[in-house]
């Protein structure tokens, strides 16, 4: 099959579609062009099917027609100026880019504009991956890349997100001289904080002199996603003082990081400047929001947001939903699945693993499983690890553990180590060391240097007295080079988040915080605690000492903020580990002997101290 022939087939040409399509062009008919194309010279037709592509192709149908009409009427494939205009078109109007490529082949001698069209159509498409591969041809054909070329490239590589080629054609930038062009500062910095490496990232933003809003946005949001939230909150701060206005982008960055760092009170200004910033319409915003309370525990102030919101879409609800069950509001989060059943919402996967943590958290075992059955049967969603996990969690806390095993070995699906690590910890707390032995058994299969699992069945033995095996187990975790944890908590007091971390003694307030620690282990044993040192274990990942015991970064965090804040001021905490029995117990006594609300979000749940009770019910 020849090209044209080839051509054809792809354009479906055939007469009728020409007759048909007459009356929809505008100043030129194929008509006219029929009665007089034998006798004009080809330039003239050139001219025209350039014409008709500038003003009339606004449909690939028009496009298709008018392509066809220059193949009939002898303008050639390889003319670079009708392919060039071709070309352009099909990628103005999105038509598959397999179409521009296979015009691009005819093409004599494409100059840059028809390169540049390429990349840029790549870069615009689904698949952006060729844009870099036409980059590398066009150059290795002789054709000096220009300005125009760069932003699409870039966009392509932002796109596929490869790191790699970021940096090559960073350099390339450097060589050719283009980078210092706002675009391509802006699009290196896209790439780089979309890619995670937020140094690079950092750096060419901190070479910019003119720094727009995009470029603010790259920046702090790449921050925000990476795991540094401090970093995007203090560049936050730098843009408002020099004087850019955030966006929704923007805010929904800072909300992320606010939710991921615990800082309830900087979230708060963050919630107060998008009112006043007219952002209280926009969905994502406000979703980020609700989150943002979620996420810091302050669920009451969730629901607020979530009642004053005008418009709410799968996710408002579910960020609710999740929200409660998480905090440990287990009947809230299922009479608002009831609610959003009631105004017809199609619940989500993420709405069901927030109903299924809810009923296991309330005990209920026989709702977990209705939910289970109408979550596939009504809804039509296949159960994914995650709700397996969940069952296996409801029944573990009601005390059926080996229900819960056999349910693991029933299930359809391959059980992964989460779901052994809570039959591992329904094990410890239930008191069953044969099953335990056997859910270790599979982590050390699955996940063999996991330090929490040996605290877990250390915790085990160490319930069932068998300190010979709690010391094997400490000497298995060093031989193994199981690597330790370092345990760190976060409290937000002013405009700062403070860290703390175990027998950390570098805050200026150090002793004050330690002679309180020890007023208040003193005052505990009043209420009859006794500290759990055949626990101690179980922050392995941290010091191994009896003192140790008192300090705990959450337990220096928490007296840290008794000594600085206001009595009756709730205290938030968030922790990376999970929290250890011994400052579980503490931390209970604590709010009832200082009265004071705590909310510890460590690392799988929520912990609201109150009265010297916890949302957990004692089991996490
Ligand atoms: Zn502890
Ligand atoms: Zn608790």
């Amino acid at each position: 099959m020849n090209l044209s022939s080839k051509l054809s087939s792809l354009l479906h040409i055939h007469t009728p579609m020409l007759h048909v399509s007459r009356n929809h062009f505008c100043s030129f008919t194929f008509t006219s062009f029929f009665s007089t194309t034998p006798e004009n010279p080809l330039p003239h037709v050139l001219t025209k099917c350039i014409s008709l592509l500038q003003y009339c192709a606004s449909s690939k149908h028009k496009l298709k027609q008018i392509h066809a009409f220059s193949i009939r009427h002898g303008v050639p494939l390889h003319n670079p100026d009708m392919g060039k205009h071709l070309i352009f078109t099909i990628v103005s109007l999105s038509a598959p880019m397999s179409y521009a490529h296979l015009v691009f082949t005819m093409i004599r001698n494409p100059n840059v504009f028809t390169w540049n069209t390429m990349i840029r159509g790549y870069a615009e498409s689904q698949d952006p991956k060729p844009a870099l591969h036409f980059y590398r041809q066009m150059t290795m054909s002789c054709v000096e890349p220009d300005t125009h070329t760069y932003p699409f490239l870039l966009k392509a590589v932002s796109k596929s997100l490869n790191v790699r080629e970021g940096e090559a054609l960073h350099s390339v930038t450097i060589k050719n001289g283009f980078e210092s062009l706002v675009f391509v500062r802006n699009s290196l910095l896209h790439i780089y904080a979309a890619c995670g490496d937020t140094e690079s990232a950092h750096k060419v933003f901190e070479s910019m002199t003119d720094r727009d809003l995009v470029a603010w946005n790259s920046v702090i949001n790449g921050f925000a996603l990476n795991g540094r939230p401090n970093e995007a909150l203090t560049l936050f701060r730098e843009m408002s003082a020099n004087g850019v206005e955030p966006d929704g982008f923007t805010v929904v960055s800072l909300l992320s990081a606010c939710a991921e760092l615990g800082a309830l009170e900087l979230g708060r200004r963050v919630h107060v400047y998008l009112l006043k910033a007219g952002l209280r319409e926009n969905l994502h915003v406000v979703n980020a929001l609700l989150d943002l309370y979620a996420k810091c525990g302050s669920i009451r102030e969730a629901q607020q947001v979530f009642g004053e919101m005008e418009e709410r879409n799968v996710v408002s609800w579910t960020t609710l939903i999740v929200g409660l069950a998480v905090n440990g509001f287990g009947e809230e989060a299922l009479e608002l699945f009831k609610e959003m059943e009631e105004q017809k919402l199609a619940p989500g996967e993420i709405t069901f693993v927030g109903v299924l943590y809810a009923c296991s958290h309330c005990g209920m075992l026989d709702e977990g499983f209705d939910y289970f059955r109408r979550m596939k049967e009504e809804y039509g969603i296949a159960p994914r690890i995650e709700h397996y996990g969940c069952m296996v969690d409801l029944l573990s806390r009601a005390g059926l553990v080996k229900q819960a095993y056999e349910y693991i070995q029933n299930m359809p699906v391959q059980p992964n180590a989460v779901i052994w690590r809570t039959l591992l910890g329904a094990c410890t707390i239930h008191g069953h060391l044969s099953l335990g032995e056997i859910a270790r058994s599979h982590l050390l299969k699955l996940e063999p240097k996991h330090s929490g699992d040996y605290v877990l069945l250390s915790n085990l033995y160490a319930s069932e007295r068998r300190w010979t095996d709690v010391q094997t187990i400490r000497k298995s975790m060093l031989q193994d080079g199981v690597k330790k944890t370092p345990g760190y908590s976060l409290v937000e007091l002013g405009n700062r988040v403070y860290e703390f971390t175990m027998g950390d003694r570098s805050h200026p307030q150090s002793q004050d915080v330690y002679a309180l620690l020890e007023k208040i282990t003193e005052l505990l044993k009043l209420e009859g605690y006794v500290p759990r040192t055949e626990n101690v274990l179980a922050d392995i990942e941290e010091e191994e000492k009896e003192q140790a015991l008192s300090y705990h970064s959450e337990k220096v965090a928490i007296a840290f903020m008794l000594l600085n804040t206001a009595p009756g001021t709730p205290i938030r905490v968030m922790k990376n580990l999970r929290v250890c029995a011994d400052c579980h117990m503490a931390i209970k006594l604590i709010s009832k002997v200082y009265d004071r609300e705590i909310v510890i979000r460590d690392r799988s749940r929520f912990h609201h101290f109150r009265g010297g009770k916890c949302s957990c019910k004692d089991y996490w």
